[in-house]
């Protein structure tokens, strides 16, 4: 069991911050190579939402990265206090994007991803996405490839 906790600035250079620091985790549990590059981009996906959608790439505000690794899985937390989502279910859905620029694709990467994944959101308070990987049982790990 390993827990760790990260607070950063919403600049979008920290989204290789907790990218990094998510690998570095994930590699002291049972992830393969592959699992680590997925979890690696569920993570990017909703610190990314937090910088651009969350704070509106404003670069003043918190984000927290909250790390928990045990011998089933990883769960991550990510969490803003930006400008919210009005309507989660939409906001969820595969293609659909507040910006006609994006792709809409962040939440179906989490999703798809990840073997569970948590939105809570209140207008004008900020967003909390709770997500978890369950650990490889059986497959390669990254610890018997270094
Ligand atoms: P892409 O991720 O493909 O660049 P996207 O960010 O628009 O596009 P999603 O990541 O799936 O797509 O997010 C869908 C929508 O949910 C966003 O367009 C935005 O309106 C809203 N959203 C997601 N995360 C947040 C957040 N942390 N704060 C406020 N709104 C959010
Ligand atoms: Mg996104």
């Amino acid at each position: 069991m390993n827990r760790v906790h990260l607070r950063f600035l919403s600049l979008a250079d920290n989204v290789g911050l907790a990218r990094v620091s998510v690998a570095a985790l994930a590699g002291q549990g049972r992830f393969s190579l592959s699992d680590i590059e997925e979890i690696k981009v569920a993570v990017s996906e909703a610190v990314s939402n937090a910088i651009i959608h969350g704070y509106q790439r404003r670069t003043d505000g918190w984000v927290e990265l909250d790390l928990e690794l045990d011998d089933a899985g990883l769960t991550i937390v990510v969490e803003d206090w930006g400008v919210g989502i009005e309507d989660i279910e939409q906001a969820r859905q595969p293609s659909y994007s507040g910006d006609p620029e994006r792709m809409g694709l962040g939440f179906v990467f989490m999703e798809s991803f990840m073997h569970g994944l948590e939105v809570e959101s209140t207008l004008g308070q900020g967003t909390r996405v709770q997500m978890r990987r369950l650990a490889n049982v059986s497959g390669e790990l990254s610890r018997d490839a270094q």
